[in-house]
């Protein structure tokens, strides 16, 4: 009864085995090779990337796998082992904003972004297996994308990946892009950046202004640290337009400061005094004190300090319940129990209205956390959380 739903991340050798298996099951042939492509969660910097501000998202261990093989002629066929009776079939030409509508485009829309972006990409087929939740607000569809889009580049000759880091860079524009047009979900650059740009042992400190990186090192274990990821199963159907609410707000609220972005606000004070309207107002503290968070997160783990960050994890959650009015009960119950259970800090991470919470915890911590958080849930007759241990893992990659 005690039992907590822990989701182990899987190694390369298994992730490639299931995909390349899925593979073989569906289109008799072997494939090319077997990409992985991380999912990802921010540990701190929320709500502040369409304002020109800085988060800090550490690719997971957990990753999605993606068996390849490069076709002839210019049919794509795609299978998930969510569905794998169902296989997408049409012709690489006929992938276009509007005219996949179900999971497919997210494998597919890589292949029309490169084909946009110049590379002749033709006819290939995919395999897709993954460990990482779905719409847990860990970014499984940049996943999809990022393996996909790592394939296609090597086997298309594309030439992206060869270029390091800034190769990279562009093809997270790509899956950017796919995401936005062929999948129609609107979303910034994080996910993809550090599916693709992320790295063992590290945080990456990406500039939402002008898609600028650094890693930073962000070692649990030799902190004697682990980052409890919460999944709380809990989905709001509110998203949307409480999003673009916010977003409204916030560039109201720039306009009416004289600035481009809020990222620009230098004197919060001034500011806080300058807008009439109280809604405004919160939107501007939250935004404004989440970037001077980020800095002094980042500022730590520069001294190899992650033990100290907690307080600022705390203060943004607090931010974001209270302030910016997108935490949920569930994410407020989980970073409750998760403090109480001796977490050194906690808070909701994502969008929020659901999703998932991180726990900075004591290693060694881990079961006592889980269970605190799951007896606050039992207790309310919710549907159990699913944990994860988020050990910064490596950005995409060919595993076979
Ligand atoms: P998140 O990215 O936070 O997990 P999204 O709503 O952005 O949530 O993406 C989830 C969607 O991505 C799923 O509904 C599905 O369409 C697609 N997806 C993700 N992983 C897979 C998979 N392994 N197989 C098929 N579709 C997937
Ligand atoms: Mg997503």
């Amino acid at each position: 009864r005690g039992e907590v739903h822990t989701i182990t991340a899987w190694s390369d050798a298994e992730g490639a085995a299931r995909a390349a298996d899925l593979f073989r099951a569906t289109f008799e042939a072997e494939p090319d090779g077997v990409w992985a492509a991380p999912g990802r969660v921010n540990l701190i910097g929320e709500h502040v990337d369409y304002n020109g501000g800085l988060c800090l998202p550490l690719a997971l261990p957990h990753a999605t796998f993606a068996a390849v093989r490069r076709r002839d002629d210019d049919v794509v066929r795609l299978v998930s082992s969510l569905d794998p009776e169902a296989v997408w079939e049409d012709p690489v030409s006929s992938i276009a904003p509007g005219a996949v509508s179900s999971w497919a485009a997210y494998a597919a829309g890589p292949a029309w972004a490169l084909r946009e972006a110049g590379c002749a990409v033709g006819g290939f087929e995919a395999a897709i297996d993954s460990c990482v939740p779905l719409g847990a607000g860990l970014s499984s569809s940049a996943a999809i994308e990022c393996a996909v889009a790592l394939a296609l580049d090597e086997l298309f000759g594309c030439g992206y990946a060869a270029r390091g880091d800034a190769g990279r860079a562009a093809l997270a524009s790509i899956c950017v892009k796919a995401e936005n047009e062929v999948a129609g979900a609107p979303t910034g650059g994080m996910d993809q950046a550090t599916s693709l740009r992320g790295a063992s042992g590290h945080a990456l400190l990406l500039d939402c202004r002008d898609s600028t990186t650094r890693l930073l090192p962000f070692d649990l274990a030799a902190a004697g640290l682990e980052l409890l990821v919460i999944d709380t199963r809990a989905a709001h159907a509110l998203g949307d337009g409480q999003y673009g609410r916010r977003r409204a707000a916030c560039e109201a609220a720039a306009a009416r400061l004289g600035v481009q972005t809020l990222r620009e606000v230098t004197d919060l004070d001034a500011a806080l005094t300058a807008l009439a309207d109280d809604w405004e107002r919160r939107c501007v503290r939250h935004v404004v004190t989440e970037i001077e968070r980020v800095k002094a997160v980042a500022r730590l783990l520069d001294a190899d300090r992650p033990d100290a960050i907690g307080a600022l994890l705390d203060a943004s959650h607090d931010s974001l319940r209270d302030d910016y009015a997108v935490s949920c009960p569930e994410l407020d119950a989980a970073v409750d129990a998760a403090r109480a259970a001796g977490a050194l800090g906690a808070r909701m991470t994502g969008g929020g209205f659901g999703g998932s919470a991180i726990a900075l915890i004591r290693a060694g911590d881990e079961a006592a956390v889980a269970r605190g958080v799951q007896a606050a849930f039992d207790a309310r007759g919710w549907t159990r959380p699913a944990f994860l241990s988020a050990v910064p893992g490596p950005g995409a990659r060919r595993v076979r």
